[in-house]
């Protein structure tokens, strides 16, 4: 099958999160198994220079914006056969520090630069040569695509557009002015600035890209199973709710995979020893070299880690009450983190400076890679006890690198972590530590096992830990499943 995919990030190019791991290891397993695959994503600053193999095409995409015309030069990779990598430069858009933000404000034009990119991936779309069957589009940034496929490039010639849209997190939803409907060149106001198609549920004055794709795409999904049910039963849909119950028929939820041959302790070459369920007694070699990067103490305690961003979603105020209750039970703490607004950066860096002096804690404020496969492959357990996930790759992570996960039962959490007290599953296919209330006393119950399990029965401690590097959460599985939607689409 052909198929375009398209994402506002795509690892290893650029990553801020779980979208660009998603989008990169869909990509290369559609095309290991024999499809012919494109992605589409803007060329950001950096890009160019650190993948000398980027090429540039010999393409140039004009197009009108608002009363304006703006212009692209497209630049392309092919890093397995079958996957091309499409890059859009356009300097004024993205050639910025960061992707999306600026002194922890979104960037003022981001409903423009996404909108351009749209009409970039709709253009492409129609105009590639090898003629993609499927588009599938990724969050708001890319969820103009359908809108224009069906509106303005059906009537160029594009004759059966079909469009897959996953929604990976329904809080960012691209929520911008009406006026900016004319940039789209969707020039008929008063149809498309209608309840039922892009005005916003309860912002009336406003468009919603992410609900002009849930109306337009062929079929929806969500990045974990249970995560469709929660933002279709609960406020996790963020205004939302009414939109997908129109639209549930055609929305499903596959868990999101990982991709093994970027994430896999067997294979990392950025971890000091590598390490596998057989040679478990390796992983202490990363720990000794986490602590010593941290200047950590080197004592008989588990290390327990943060990993992400740090963002209202994630549970901050769980993330924080866990940090001084694992230092009080016997345990050493690392959190490396980031955050796009500038009020958590202050509050994590007066963390920061209240642990400073303390031997079993070390605070990171930054976004590093390497260092996360430190830290995963150096901790014992890794905590996420997000207020809601829509599926969530730290603890999947966390899984293969035998860090034991201690995780809030929300969306994909759920679907990945199973108590070892609770769940309803054999031992042998137990993983982690689980709660479901959103408070201290929730994180604290599972904690308190998770450490007290690891002090008390440390060989049990040890096979849970094998239980998790034995779980499989490749793509293979959910590789096949986005196949089918893709073949039920197509044929429709
Ligand atoms: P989300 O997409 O909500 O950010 P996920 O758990 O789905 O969360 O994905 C997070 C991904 O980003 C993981 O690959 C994680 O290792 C990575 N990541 C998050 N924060 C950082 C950071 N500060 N440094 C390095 N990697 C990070």
């Amino acid at each position: 099958m052909k198929i375009l995919l398209a994402s506002s990030e795509v690892h290893p190019y650029s990553k801020t999160g779980g979208l660009a791991d998603m989008v990169g290891a869909l990509g290369k397993a559609l095309a290991q198994a024999g499809h012919r695959v494109g992605i589409v994503t803007p060329l950001y600053r950096g890009i160019a220079e650190r993948f000398p193999e980027i090429r540039r095409v010999d393409w140039t995409i004009d197009l009108p914006l608002g009363g304006r015309r703006a212009q692209a030069q497209l630049w392309a990779a092919e890093p397995i056969k079958g996957l091309t990598i499409y890059f859009i430069q356009q300097p004024a858009y993205y050639d910025r520090a960061s992707l999306y933000q600026e002194n922890g404000a979104d960037f003022w034009d981001n409903g423009e630069r996404f909108i351009f990119f749209s009409k970039c991936v709709a253009h492409l779309a129609r105009y590639l040569p090898w003629q993609p069957e499927v588009v599938h589009v990724n969050d708001w940034q890319t969820a103009l695509v359908p809108v224009l496929l069906y509106e303005i490039y059906q009537h160029l010639g594009m004759t059966h557009p079909r469009v897959c849209f996953t929604l990976h997190n329904m809080q960012h939803q691209g929520v911008t002015r009406e006026h900016i409907l004319r940039a789209t060149g969707l020039n008929r106001h008063a149809y498309f600035f209608h309840q039922d198609r892009l005005q916003d549920n309860f912002n009336h004055s406003a468009i919603n890209l992410m609900k002009g794709g849930i109306v337009y795409s062929n079929f929806i999904t969500t990045v974990s199973p249970q995560y469709r049910g929660e933002i279709l039963h609960s406020s996790q849909s963020y205004g939302l709710g009414h939109t997908l119950h129109v639209h549930q028929g055609k929305l499903g939820g596959i868990l999101n995979g990982l991709d093994y041959e970027v994430w896999n302790p067997e294979t990392d070459n950025h971890i000091p020893r590598k390490y596998s369920i057989n040679t478990l007694d390796d992983k202490f070699a990363n720990k000794a070299a986490l602590r010593n990067r941290f200047w950590l103490r080197d004592v008989l305690r588990p290390i327990v880690c943060y990993v992400g961003r740090l963002d209202h979603q994630k549970g901050l105020p769980l993330v924080t009450h866990a940090i001084h209750y694992c230092l009080q039970h016997g345990c050493q703490f690392v959190l490396l983190g980031t955050a796009a607004d500038a009020r958590i950066t202050n509050q994590f860096h007066d963390l920061k400076r209240h642990y400073n002096d303390n031997p079993d804690c070390h605070i990171e404020i930054g976004f590093n890679e390497d260092l996360s496969r430190l830290i995963y492959a150096g901790s014992e357990m890794i905590i996420v006890p997000s207020l809601f996930e829509p599926c969530g790759l730290t603890q999947m992570i966390g899984l293969k690198y035998g860090t034991v996960p201690v995780v809030r039962a929300t969306g994909g959490l759920a679907d990945t972590v199973f108590d070892a007290d609770h769940a309803p599953l054999p031992y042998g296919e137990r993983n982690g530590y689980t709660f479901n209330d959103f408070n201290h006393a929730g994180i604290e119950s599972a904690l308190h096992r998770a450490i007290g399990l690891w002090y008390s029965y440390p060989n049990h401690f040890r096979e849970l830990m094998q239980n998790g590097m034995r779980c499989d959460y490749s793509w293979n599985n959910p590789g096949g499943h986005y196949l089918g939607v893709y073949d039920l689409i197509r044929d429709k």
